[in-house]
């Protein structure tokens, strides 16, 4: 780890660096630090935002989906002009004007089986800010599996969660399928308080930032459950399942291969 941050970093960083908890140590940390960050929509906005906007070093960033019209009600990182472009060509110019200390690393993909591991490799942790599933069970057991830790955070309506995998227990510990087609309401129809996903990704961001800095008390084993309505937070213990497919006793996924990553799809963006 080097401590040589120029000048230009002290001023930048300077409100991170006079926190005893944070120092220059702990930004030359941050800054020689990686991140994937799953989706650019709505709570891959924020996360990647505050991510950039903190210094993490490396900011990876995989989505394969352009910028709508009907996105930018809650997706910030996006303009009026993007509409129609890639997001990941959007998100990169919005970093590179935040802060041009960082690398930023695009895949313009859709996270599956096959490209899961790949992508992965060599991050120090993955934030998960899909809309989906599938993506959410696969991101769950490649970080699993890498033992790569992963920011978890969903939307619904005034709604939202969050929780922190560190290890066992997982998400599948929690959820040990995805729910069956039609159980939950259609992404497009479903719909989302454009703030609410600004509230969790950014709580996304600061977990992963604590993680990094090596801070505070992750929400691993905890699933924190948010409602805009009453401004209700909620934290509900994931104890580990011994009988999880991944991280159980006898785990039937013993790599991506193994999983099935189908299902319903939701709103989580
Ligand atoms: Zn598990």
């Amino acid at each position: 780890m080097s401590l040589n941050l120029d000048a230009e970093q002290l001023d930048r960083y300077s409100r991170h660096i006079i926190m005893d908890d944070v120092g220059p140590e702990g930004q030359a940390a941050l800054l020689d630090s990686s991140v994937l960050v799953v989706g650019a929509g709505g709570l891959g906005s924020p996360a990647l935002q505050y991510l950039a906007a903190a210094g993490v070093g490396t900011i990876g960033i995989a989505d394969d989906d352009e910028v709508e019209l009907s996105n930018l009600q809650r997706q910030v990182i996006h303009g009026n002009d993007d509409v129609g472009r890639p997001k990941v060509d959007s998100a990169r110019e919005f970093i590179a004007r935040l802060n041009p200390d960082i690398a930023v690393e695009t895949y313009e993909t859709r996270v599956s089986q096959a490209n899961v591991d790949e992508l992965i490799d060599g991050y120090d942790v993955v934030v998960d800010a899909s809309d989906n599933f599938p993506t959410r069970f696969l991101l769950n057991d490649a970080c699993m599996l890498a033992d790569i830790p992963l920011s978890h955070g969903a939307v619904y309506r005034f709604e939202g969660q969050a929780t922190t995998l560190t290890g066992s227990p997982c998400y599948r510990c929690l959820f040990p399928e995805a729910p069956p087609e039609g159980a939950v309401p259609d992404c497009a129809t479903a719909g989302v308080l454009g703030v609410v996903p600004g509230t969790i990704g950014a709580i996304q961001a600061t977990e992963v930032v604590k993680l990094l800095l090596e801070e505070g008390e992750p929400l691993d084993g905890r699933l924190l459950a948010y409602d805009a309505r009453d401004m209700a937070m909620e934290f509900v213990p994931i104890a580990p399942n011994p009988e999880c497919p991944v991280c159980g006793d006898e785990p039937a996924i013993e790599s991506v291969a193994d999983g099935e990553y189908s299902g319903a799809c939701t709103l989580g963006d």
